[in-house]
């Protein structure tokens, strides 16, 4: 495990600290990879959570969007504690989504990490071509980067509230139809990433809608 100090940790919304850490010089990552990381103090070096880049490979810092449950009495609660100056042990990187070509993001609350750092490249290549995002979080002060994909994406971020009900957002869950009215064809890509309720229920949607497996990229939270 390598030790990285913490540069800056601050709220992005109620419960998900924005944390910039130094980054090992020999670290590299593909956007939408995550590492294991364990908070470096007494009783916590060998609790290691997964946590995904939200920055970019060449950046100069690691960024990471994490979000807290303190009813678990666990890591993320501590994480939410932390101040700069603390440090993180990071492991290996890992993680199975990357970008393979134009399709529909589907994401549910911090399952949108990884979509984050694939955005921010496709962003900086000129190439966010057709992409589309699908958000579920259960109201709007949970959407996470809300202005980033917004302003990225404009009429093709689609969010879903299942708590609230707010003009302009569509409520409920995650349908085949939503998905259906954001896919061009059936030969796109389909990027899913979120707990695994959410996960189940979308890639039972992708199913109905004739999707092949070889063109959905998934990674359970
Ligand atoms: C590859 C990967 C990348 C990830 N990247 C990110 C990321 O970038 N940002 C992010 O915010 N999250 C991310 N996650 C999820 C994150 O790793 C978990 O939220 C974190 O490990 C939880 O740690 P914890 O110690 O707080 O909870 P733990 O104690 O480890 O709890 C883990 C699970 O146990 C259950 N659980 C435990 N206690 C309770 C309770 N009291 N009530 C209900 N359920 C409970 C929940 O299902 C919970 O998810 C990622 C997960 C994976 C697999």
């Amino acid at each position: 495990m390598k030790k990285v100090k913490i540069k800056s940790i601050n709220y992005a919304t109620h419960d998900v600290v924005h944390i910039k850490t130094a980054k090992p010089q020999d670290l590299t990552f593909v956007p939408g990879q995550a590492v294991d990381v364990a908070i470096n103090k007494p009783g916590w070096e060998e609790e290691q959570r997964p946590f995904t880049f939200t920055s970019l490979p060449d950046d100069d810092d690691l960024e990471f969007l994490i979000k807290t449950y303190p009813v678990h009495k666990g890591v993320t609660e501590e994480i939410g504690m932390l101040k700069p100056n603390d440090s993180f042990l990071i492991g290996e990187v890992f993680g199975d989504i990357q970008y393979k070509g134009e399709g529909v993001f589907i994401a549910g609350g911090a399952g949108i990490t990884p979509f984050i750092s694939i955005f921010k490249d496709l962003e900086k290549q000129n190439k966010l071509g057709n992409n589309k995002l699908i958000f579920a979080n259960k109201t709007f002060d949970d959407i996470i980067e809300h202005e980033f994909f917004s302003k990225l994406l404009g009429k093709s971020f689609i969010n879903v509230l299942s708590q609230e009900d707010k003009n302009g957002y569509k409520q409920g869950y995650i349908s085949k139809e939503i998905i259906q009215s954001q896919m061009e064809n059936r030969e796109a890509y389909f990027y899913v990433c979120g707990p695994p309720t959410m996960m189940e229920a979308v890639l039972q949607h992708l199913s109905a809608l004739g999707i092949k497996e070889s063109n959905i990229v998934k990674e359970p939270f």
